[in-house]
Parts: structure tokens; sequence; C-alpha cells
């Protein structure tokens, strides 16, 4: 399955199981960075895609129709356009939203969508924070900079399951 992620599945860390691309747009990027200065991705997880005008327009229709248009933002209409694209290309896409708008639009694209902020949310990727100079890991938000060396920290996206598939070998 590959997804279409808005910013908030870049804000929570949250990457759904089974998820074998996370596609978005330049301008999603842009928003998360303005609000997380010091945040660095892992480029080659994400891949950052511009649709074509010909889905743009049609995605613009479809909101009209909706009356979403006018809730929806150029970031978003963007997301919508990418996961049709996608979509018409035969790939089995999903959007990564809680934006009311957003999902409207694509339900009445046929697009499939899924909620990120949920309960029942299970994490595979959580975030650390690496030191540029030792290369230590700390957990996220307890350090300005290393304690170790004093150099800046980095966050970035760790994998959480390679913390339990180690444990199952040492059970095993
Ligand atoms: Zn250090």
């Amino acid at each position: 399955m590959i997804y279409v992620a808005d910013t908030s599945v870049f804000i929570t860390g949250y990457i759904p199981d089974g998820c074998e691309e996370v596609f978005t747009v330049e301008k999603v990027l842009e928003e998360v960075k303005d609000k997380f200065s010091k945040l660095n991705y892992i480029s080659s997880s994400v891949r950052v895609y511009s649709p074509d005008a010909k889905y743009i327009e049609e995605t613009k229709t479809e909101a009209k129709s909706t009356g979403d248009i006018s809730r929806i933002s150029s970031t978003d209409l963007k997301l919508l356009s990418l996961a049709l694209e996608l979509k018409e290309e035969n790939s089995e896409v999903k959007i990564l939203t809680d934006d009311y708008s957003i999902q409207n639009v694509a339900q009445r694209m046929s697009i499939e969508y899924e909620g990120i902020q949920q309960p029942e949310i299970d994490e595979k990727f959580k975030w650390i924070e690496r030191c540029e100079g030792c290369k230590r890991e700390f957990e996220a938000g307890l350090y300005e900079k290393c304690p170790v060396c004093g150099s800046d920290l980095t966050d970035r996206l760790f994998e959480q399951n390679k913390i339990s598939d180690l444990k199952e070998d040492v059970d095993s």
C-alpha cells in the first residue's frame, strides 16, 4: 500500500503497518519545517512529487461539487491530486489525514483514506534525536545539545520494530 501523507503524519511520526512507500507534496515538508526548524527527514523514505495539472483541475472540480473547495488549502488540494494521479496509475493508495474536508473529497473520488490520531495507534516509528558529533541517540525532547560531547542534535525517525525484533530473538 502506498500512502499519501499530510502534515500531521510528519508531526506525529505515525506510519501504518503495510506501508510500502510514503508520498507527499513539497508544500507539506515546507509547512513542517516551518513549525519544527530542527526537523530533518530521512529523505529516502519519503517521496516528494508534484501532481500533474490535469489531476489538480479534476480535484478542484470534485472539491467544488462537495462544497469543500473553500475549506481546503492549496496544499490539501495538491495532496488529493497526487493521490488521484497515483490511483489512476493503478497504485493502491490511501491518504493519511485527519482533515475532514480532505477525507470528504477523497471519498467523492473513490480514494481510500485513514485517520492518524486514533487511540489504537500502532506506532512503527518514533522520534529520536541523534548527536551530529558522537552519533549517540537519545529519546526526543530530553536535551538541547548532546550531553556527552555538546554537539547539536538532529531529530530522526527511528524504527520501533527493530527494538521488538531484537527482544524476540533473545527470548527464543
Ligand atoms: Zn555527542
